[in-house]
């Protein structure tokens, strides 16, 4: 069987508001292979957000296990869940203005994570520039976002 890289068992998401609970997750077992692409199909309201911001690292688990990349998302504090949004998994949102800091250049998008988690200036930008064309945004480098399709803002949050 390939390798696990999403994992979760008997996994327990309860939202607490005032004296009311809500139980968004209830037991879930996953199991997710590296290379697989999945796609997360259930009415609104199944618990579909809950599981993303969890596997995220926006929202922490209440009960049960969850491992991605052999990060154990139940016992993180604070400081490791931002370093795991920032060094493992990444969102692109479906509302294309969350993706993107309006202020800065398509290119300094891509450079300020890798300024943040220590990638050496003199690698930052040619690094940056590959992957804005890898995903077809050479020509819109220096671009705001202001300026881009829906699809390129997300493309660009990608890179
Ligand atoms: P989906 O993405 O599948 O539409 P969600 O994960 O957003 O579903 O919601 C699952 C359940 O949890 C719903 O009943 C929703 O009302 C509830 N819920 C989601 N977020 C919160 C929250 N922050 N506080 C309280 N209840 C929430």
């Amino acid at each position: 069987m390939a390798e696990a890289l999403v994992e979760s068992h008997n996994l327990v998401k309860i939202y607490k508001a005032a004296d009311l609970e809500v139980v968004a997750l209830q037991g879930l077992d996953l199991r997710v292979p590296r290379g697989e692409m999945l796609a997360l199909v259930g009415p609104s309201g199944a618990g579909k957000s809950t599981l993303l911001n969890i596997l995220g690292g926006l929202d922490a688990p209440s009960a049960g296990r969850c491992e991605v990349a052999g990060v154990d998302l139940t016992r993180l504090s604070s400081r490791d869940r931002l370093l795991y949004r920032r060094r493992i998994v990444g969102h692109v949102w479906q509302q294309t203005s969350r993706n993107l800091l309006n202020d800065l250049s398509l290119l300094d998008n891509v450079t300020t994570p890798m300024l943040l988690a220590g990638y050496p200036a003199s690698k930052r930008r040619k690094r940056a520039q590959m992957l804005l064309e890898r995903v077809g945004l050479g020509p819109r480098m220096s671009y705001r976002p202001e300026r881009l399709s829906g699809g390129e803002q997300q493309r660009g949050a990608l890179a």
